[in-house]
Parts: structure tokens; sequence; C-alpha cells
């Protein structure tokens, strides 16, 4: 951190303290023209954008997971706090992947997994349209997954 008085490369943190949740307040002193100055440090946490099958890039949506996990789980005895749950643990593991860009595809699996817990005709709905019928083959797998975790 230069000194924004000196420009000096030495600057030295006199008081660090938390600023409110997530944000760190550092009053820092210039070694060289001994200037105080404040900076706010935070944890850079974005969502990785999705690409998509053609190759475009879009933000990652949130309502779209979410109609995609409902769909699945259409009518199905699942409580609405353990939906909530999966869908939280699916953007942790976007944001804790650390990409800053991702597939459909990869994010599809995270649903899959989380579909696979909560519930099994929820999962078979999701990966068949996912999968889509004429994926035989992806189609199998994804039963067979579904058998070897009972
Ligand atoms: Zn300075």
């Amino acid at each position: 951190m230069h000194c924004p008085f000196c420009s000096a490369a030495d600057t030295k943190v006199v008081d660090s303290r938390l600023s409110n949740q997530d944000t760190v307040r550092r009053r820092r002193e210039c070694v060289s023209c001994n200037e105080r100055f404040t900076t706010y440090e935070k944890a850079e946490l974005n969502m990785p954008r999705v690409i998509k099958g053609d190759g475009t890039r879009e933000p990652f949506d949130e309502a779209k997971l979410c109609s995609g996990l409902s769909k699945a789980l259409e009518k199905r005895p699942v409580e609405t706090q353990k939906i909530d749950d999966s869908i939280n643990q699916i953007k942790h593991r976007l944001l804790a992947s650390g990409e800053r860009e991702v597939t459909t595809g990869f994010i599809g699996e995270l649903v899959m997994e989380a579909l696979k817990k909560l519930d099994h005709v929820a999962y078979i709905r999701f990966a068949s349209v996912y999968l889509s019928f004429d994926d035989v083959d992806a189609f199998r797998q994804a039963i067979d997954k579904l058998e070897h975790n009972k």
C-alpha cells in the first residue's frame, strides 16, 4: 500500500479493527512523511460467471438455480428448509471453488448431488431433463450412482 501523500511504498499499521461484519478498518502511518490515512479491507468473494453450452457467459442467477430445484421437487415431501439449505450449500461450493467462471455442467453436477441427498424421485426428474433422454448412457450412469448410494 503506497502512501497517498508522498507515494512512499512503506506504511505501517497503527490500528486495526472490524468496521462491520466483513470489513477491517486499518489506520496506517507513512514511514517517510508520517501522514496517517485509513484503509478498508474486505475479502473478495464473487460468484463465478456461468459458461453456457454455446460458450456465452452470463452472471450467476440464483433464481434460476432455485427454479431448477423447485421444479424437480414439485409435490415431493421435502421440507422447504432443506431445499434452502441445499441452495446455500451449492452457492457456498461455487464461492469456495475460487473459480471466476464455471460451466452450467458443473452447476448441474452440484444440483444432482444435492437432489440425490434430498429426494430420489426429484433426482431422477432432474437427471432426465438435465442429461436429456437421448443420452441413455448418461442417464443410466445417473441411476447407477443412485443405486450405489443406498
Ligand atoms: Zn508519505
